[in-house]
């Protein structure tokens, strides 16, 4: 495995893997990786010949600065990781590398970007567009693998595509998730036991929630209400929203009569927000 910090290198040689008609699979990642992000990886080693995994803390997604100051960065411990699930190249620029001078170029997906986490974390989703373009643009690759929990970012990657016309296919994983249920992120590392031990509410109110739908329940606002009284059965999660919305253009619903409805909902568990989501109707 090769660790690539330059965007021409890694430019050069995407592109002699294309002559050479290899198969390009990418996963975009701010590394503290854990299993969530591994099940990307081996979903891209199954369907690709060359894996490229970028490891990069993008600065202009945060909009708290605190908050990218206290990002973990280990690039060695990931890179350890990395190489033992068999990657072939760590793309893993400085911020330099990516913004150098005169940077100046936005990609902004509108409507979709501004709702839920957009609401909550505004320019956020900029950010995350911006630099998923500029991965694509010198990486080219032919898939990019991409995980569910994550649900509002897959929305806004797969429009921004879309209304490009990048050639790269987004692919979607599952949400991996710890034994209590609560979805694996970098951040769960900052709730004390007990707050960690209370997370695990997010996945059972989101469980009761299609669990109601599987018995028929088809009226949105019960069905967030489900979620809700779950939540609050809580006393250390603050509810920051609880949304029931077409999982394509998160556009709320009504009534729950198709396939591709998502229930999202954002909570704070002492200093730390979280995010979980379930599909309604059919598995993923
Ligand atoms: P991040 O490093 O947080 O930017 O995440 C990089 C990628 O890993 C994104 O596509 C995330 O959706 C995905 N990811 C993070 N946590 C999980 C999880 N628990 N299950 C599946 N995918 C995940």
């Amino acid at each position: 495995m090769e660790i690539i910090n330059r965007r021409k290198r890694i430019a050069s040689l995407t592109r002699k893997l294309r002559r050479e008609d290899k198969i390009i699979g990418f996963v975009a990642t701010m590394g503290a990786l854990h299993k969530g992000h591994l099940s990307l990886v081996k979903k891209a080693r199954q369907i690709c010949d060359t894996v490229i995994v970028s490891v990069f803390v993008n600065p202009v997604q945060f909009n708290e600065n605190e908050d990218f100051i206290n990002y973990p960065r280990d690039l060695a411990i990931d890179a350890a990781l990395l190489a033992k699930n068999d990657v072939d190249y760590v793309f893993a620029p400085d911020a330099d590398e990516m913004y150098g001078e005169n940077f100046s170029t936005f990609v902004t997906v509108d409507d979709i970007s501004d709702k839920l986490e957009g609401a909550s974390r505004p320019g956020h989703f900029r950010g995350v567009a911006t630099i998923v373009a500029m991965l694509f643009t010198i990486i080219k690759p032919h898939f990019a693998i991409f995980g569910q929990k994550d649900a509002q970012q897959i929305a806004v990657i797969k429009r921004m595509v879309a209304n490009l016309g990048f050639e790269t296919e987004i692919v979607v994983i599952p949400i991996v998730r710890e034994k209590t249920g609560l979805a694996m992120s970098s951040r769960n590392e900052r709730l004390d036991n007990n707050e960690r031990q209370a997370a695990s509410v997010l996945y059972r109110s989101l469980t009761g929630a299609k669990t109601a739908v599987e018995g028929g329940e088809q009226s949105a606002s019960r069905i967030a209400e489900i979620v809700r009284n779950e939540i609050e059965t809580e006393p250390l999660a603050d509810i920051d929203y609880i949304a029931v919305v077409d999982e394509t253009t998160l556009e709320p619903i009504v009534r729950v009569d198709k396939n591709n409805v998502l229930v999202v909902v954002a909570a704070r568990f002492g200093k730390i927000r979280l995010i979980d989501n379930i599909l309604l109707r059919g598995r993923r």
